[in-house]
């Protein structure tokens, strides 16, 4: 039996790394989850690696948002988010676990505000990121900020309860 007091500050998620390919060299950097949002170098090269944050999610666009979101099967978690956002790029990785954990129950999904500002301008999006949760072609709820990881689960599980 493992002691409770030494569980994980992230009980749900399974991951606690991802994975960062470098352009010049072609490795995949294996890159520890807290430090998503920050810039690095490659551990083979050492050349910078930009702001670095996992690619969790299918990017949808204005014309895709349609088919993609509102005519979904499953429930959708739509990131609203842009490149030059570090909370953006720090909850990126709580994303791609959640993606992972509710695979085949929730669609986790990105928009960029900037290449989709019509979107953006529909759903009043104010600060970034903003999460929202759809579910039958409606959105349920949306939450502003990036949440810590614990925050971010709770919330999407009373999200998915309603
Ligand atoms: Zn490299």
């Amino acid at each position: 039996m493992a002691d409770p007091t030494q569980q994980s500050t992230l009980p749900s998620f399974k991951q606690t790394t991802f994975t960062q390919g470098c352009a010049s060299c072609d490795v995949q950097n294996r890159i520890a989850l807290r430090n998503a949002g920050k810039r690095a170098r490659c551990g083979k090269c050492g050349k910078p690696l930009g702001l670095v944050g996992p690619s969790y999610s299918i990017a949808v666009e204005e014309r895709s948002f349609q088919e993609q979101v509102m005519e979904s099967r499953l429930p959708v978690l739509v990131d609203f988010w842009a490149e030059w956002c570090g909370p953006c790029l720090q909850i990126a990785p709580h994303l791609d676990a959640i993606a992972l954990e509710y695979a085949g129950r929730l669609k986790v999904v990105k928009v960029d505000t900037e290449t989709n500002a019509g979107l953006a301008r529909h759903y009043r999006i104010r600060s970034i990121p903003t999460l929202m949760l759809f579910d039958n072609g409606e959105m349920k709820t949306r939450a502003t900020g990036a949440l810590p990881a614990q925050q971010l689960h709770a919330w999407l599980q009373q999200a998915l309860a309603d």
